[in-house]
């Protein structure tokens, strides 16, 4: 029997959205209210460097659910307001709209506020009142912001080289602006791939931007309307001065959890709210899903908030559901699988980078082979390199560069989910034509080294 279950969700991003979506799915006598303290409903943050760049024509085509989408779907939404507490012993949430506060009973509620974005501790600058010229991309107004600045500039620095920064570098670069990437780190995107995978990228835009790797800014001066950015390397201690029009910080988020842990949440080591695989946090009937978020890691059980938009929307997807009286179970973690595409690279991985795992109890296998068959015109390289269990043989982990990687990858992230051994694994059968891919295809390949490396020490 359906019950008229009042849901309440806090916050109208990916996590949200989609929790609101799948609670109407499960039940459509519930009364779905969705509290949204920005302006807009749901829309694609991901696909905001792209409107920068030109390759999506306005901001607007990045709104996939509109309010009156929502109201078509009977769920109210209510923007421009915010939630300011959860009252859990009167069941009801506190909100403000303008410089109103009323009270909302509710049943259950989803947390789905997201993340805030990390500013690294420049010397001379407060934090809370960021220069003009200096900018984030995470929502609609930053990207409208950098979009109107970039007009008539010619150097933007981006401090941060992850997959966001470098989504963001090769925008601007695309709009023939030159670019600078600083980056505290001794390479780039180091959270989501090894450095042997990661070197041939580097190397590679380098020749095309200004990167520099393990800096870190120092002080940062007005020189009229511009700024001056004194930058120093960690290792040698160099110090390097570099004129700028723009600068754009990318260099992460924490979670938004004021609400959540002031409600008596579990906060965890991330920082995030600890949700289970039903997206249930440590109270009864207060679920959470998205960047506010604390997981578990699938393959090493350890717990990781790292901002996906895949992990929120699947989030999203058991919290509607379980919070509409339906019972939906995730998979005891996130693989994290992951693509980009930047300067020409196609970039994607799954499972945790090598960093993350006990060297000593994995086997590693690398190959670089062409994405067709040697004799057909056009094959392009492509560069991959997996990880598996010394002892079982389990695939762990993979990540790669080059044509159609992600379709690779999600192929290995089949495996890991279930638990497949190398030894299987390289015997898949994948399709084959000259035009399309090869008889071997280098996921193959790489897997037959693995278990090879596999064989010879057991
Ligand atoms: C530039 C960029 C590119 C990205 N590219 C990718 C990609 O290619 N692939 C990928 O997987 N992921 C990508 N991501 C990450 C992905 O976009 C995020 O993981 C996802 O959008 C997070 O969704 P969310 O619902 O958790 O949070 P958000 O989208 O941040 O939504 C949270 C919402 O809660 C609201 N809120 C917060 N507190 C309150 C309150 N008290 N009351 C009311 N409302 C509140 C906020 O206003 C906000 O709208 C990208 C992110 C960015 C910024």
């Amino acid at each position: 029997v359906l019950q008229e279950k009042k849901i309440i969700i806090i916050g109208c991003g990916a996590g949200g959205g989609t929790a609101a979506q799948f609670a109407r799915k499960q039940n459509r006598k519930a009364k779905i209210t969705i509290i949204e303290k920005g302006n807009f409903a749901q829309y694609s943050k991901c696909g905001l460097p792209y409107v920068i760049s030109g390759d999506i024509k306005n901001f607007d085509n990045l709104i996939e659910f509109s309010k009156e989408w929502f109201n078509k779907s009977n769920i109210n939404i209510l923007s421009n307001t915010s939630v300011e507490s959860i009252d859990k012993i009167n069941k009801k949430i506190i909100v403000k709209n303008n410089n109103s506060i009323t009270k909302k009973s509710y049943d259950s509620i989803i947390i789905a506020s997201g993340s805030n974005p990390q500013i690294p501790p420049f010397e001379n600058i407060n934090k809370d009142e960021l220069p003009k010229g200096f900018h984030f991309l995470r929502t609609i107004e930053d990207g409208k912001k950098i979009l109107k600045e970039i007009s008539n500039i010619k150097k933007a620095t981006i401090i941060g080289a992850g997959l966001i920064g470098l989504e963001i570098a090769d925008s601007l670069y695309k709009k023939g602006i030159e670019i600078n990437i600083i980056e505290a780190l001794p390479e780039i995107l180091s959270k989501t791939i090894d450095k042997d995978i990661s070197n041939t990228i580097q190397e590679k835009i380098s020749k095309t931007i200004n990167l520099f790797t393990n800096y870190l800014i120092t002080r940062i001066e007005k020189k009229g309307r511009d700024y001056k950015l004194f930058i120093k390397n960690n290792a040698t201690f160099e110090k390097i001065t570099i004129d700028t029009d723009l600068v754009i910080i990318a260099t992460g988020t924490y979670p938004e959890i004021k609400i959540a842990k002031e409600a008596g949440c579990e906060i965890g080591v991330t920082g995030g709210i600890i949700v289970d695989n039903k997206s249930q946090t440590s109270l009864n009937n207060i679920f959470a899903v998205g960047d506010c978020t604390e997981y578990l890691d699938f393959v090493t059980k350890k717990p990781i908030s790292i901002g996906l938009g895949s992990i929120v929307v699947r989030q999203g997807i058991a919290a509607g559901i379980n919070a509409a009286g339906g019972n939906y179970t995730l998979p005891e973690g996130f693989l994290q699988t992951c693509t980009s595409k930047f300067f020409g690279f196609e970039l994607a991985s799954v499972g945790p980078i090598s960093n993350n795992l006990d060297k000593n109890e994995i086997i590693s296998s690398k190959y670089e082979g062409l994405s067709l068959p040697n004799y057909y015109p056009g094959g392009k390289l492509i560069k991959i390199k997996l990880i598996i269990d010394k002892k079982t043989g389990y695939i762990l982990a993979a990540q790669g560069i080059g044509d159609n990687i992600s379709l690779r990858i999600n192929t290995i992230a089949c495996a890991i989910l279930n638990r497949m051994n190398v030894e299987i694994f390289r015997k898949l059968e994948t399709a084959y034509a000259p035009p399309l891919a090869p008889t071997l295809d280098v996921i193959t390949i790489v897997s037959d080294i693995a278990y090879k490396k596999l064989k010879r020490i057991n």
